[in-house]
């Protein structure tokens, strides 16, 4: 690897859709698998840590920064083969579902709306309407230990909105590569589909720079079939969405410097006006505060806090 190719000191702020957040301390883009494996390997082999990078829709620098290597993942391949679908993980979420459709393949409609590369859903489990990207996937690519192997999907321990990759001390893994199975279908359904999702999915989120739900939804039986003013949909499904709770606390609308609760959507925490990521982070924790003090309940982040943020303390609404 050529190490003179990469940048020190990269703002990381533009690269986030919350916009906020430090530096990378230092920063390369992979625009290929090869180049992408090369990167992470000898980084894995240096003993440097990396980031890997997709559209940063997930994601939260602290503004002290993010030590090691950020590596943006701008790979874009695709193949079709039959009803499987092998995609380099830097490709847009949304174009595995056009492309996977254009071949009459279908699934993965709910996609359509979700900003993200593929490697950066399936850390996550990425998912919306009942439907989450772990679903289609039968091996992806993972570089570790400075090589690159397939493994099976069992590798990736998927739950609700969680990998093996967003662990406390996660393994140090690149995801290069994915195949997914996708059944044959009616291509006009799934775009028909794909566009009123699109079309909920407008009229629900506010047009801030956000990362979309802040928190994930609480999935707690005993809760759904208490709590007041739930939607029938949600009690069935023991789900209790933590912009509901939020609201409940009075909270839409609340904020902190730049950062503040959606007005539309109390699970979105919006950039309205420069945050740093100490204020968005620090609003995060007071609606944490607030719905556990009103219901007992531990909400937990779905965007994640990247690089140091062993100094961070709380600012005082
Ligand atoms: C308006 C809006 C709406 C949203 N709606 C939804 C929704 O409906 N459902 C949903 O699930 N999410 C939603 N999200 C959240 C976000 O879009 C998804 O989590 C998305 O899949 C993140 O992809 P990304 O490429 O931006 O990942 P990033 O934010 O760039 O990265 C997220 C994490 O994954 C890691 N990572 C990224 N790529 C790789 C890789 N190749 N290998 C290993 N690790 C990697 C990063 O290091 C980081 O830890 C929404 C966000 C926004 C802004």
């Amino acid at each position: 690897m050529n190490w003179e190719s990469v940048s020190r000191s990269v703002p990381l702020k533009t690269l986030t859709t919350l916009k906020a957040g430090g530096e990378a301390e230092l920063f390369a883009k992979a625009t290929s698998t090869p180049e992408l494996v090369e990167i992470a390997a000898a980084c894995q082999l240096e003993g440097v840590k990396v980031t890997p990078l997709g559209w940063g829709s997930n994601f939260l620098p602290s503004d002290s920064g993010v030590k090691g290597l950020v590596l943006v993942n701008q790979t874009r391949a695709i193949q079709i083969d039959g009803d499987v679908v092998i995609a380099d993980s830097g490709v847009a979420f949304q174009d595995l579902w056009l492309k996977s459709t254009q071949a009459g393949l279908v699934g993965l409609e709910f996609a359509v709306g979700i900003p993200g590369t593929v490697g950066g859903a399936l850390v996550s489990n990425a998912g919306a309407y009942r439907s989450n990207i772990s679903e289609f996937l039968i091996e992806l690519e993972i570089v570790q230990d400075g090589k690159a192997d397939w493994v099976d999907p069992s590798w990736m321990e998927f739950r609700y909105r969680d990998s093996v990759l967003r662990c406390e001390s996660p393994r140090s893994a690149v995801i290069a590569r994915t195949r997914f199975r996708l059944p044959k279908g009616d291509a006009k359904k799934s775009y028909d589909e794909a566009r009123e999702y699109q079309r909920q999915r407008i009229g629900k989120q506010p047009p801030s720079a956000s990362a979309g739900s802040f928190f994930k939804n609480v999935i707690d039986a005993k809760l759904a079939s208490e709590i007041e003013g739930l939607s029938d949909g949600m009690r069935k499904n023991n789900v209790v969405p933590a912009g509901f709770l939020i609201e409940q606390c009075g909270m839409k609308g609340f904020r902190l410097g730049g950062a503040m609760i959606g007005k539309k959507h109390a699970n979105f925490l919006l950039n309205v006006a420069g945050a740093t990521a100490a204020e968005l982070r620090s609003l995060a924790e007071y609606a944490k505060c607030e719905v556990k003090a009103k219901f007992e309940v531990d909400l937990e982040e779905e965007v994640m806090y990247i690089g140091d943020w062993t100094n961070f303390q709380p600012i005082s609404p």
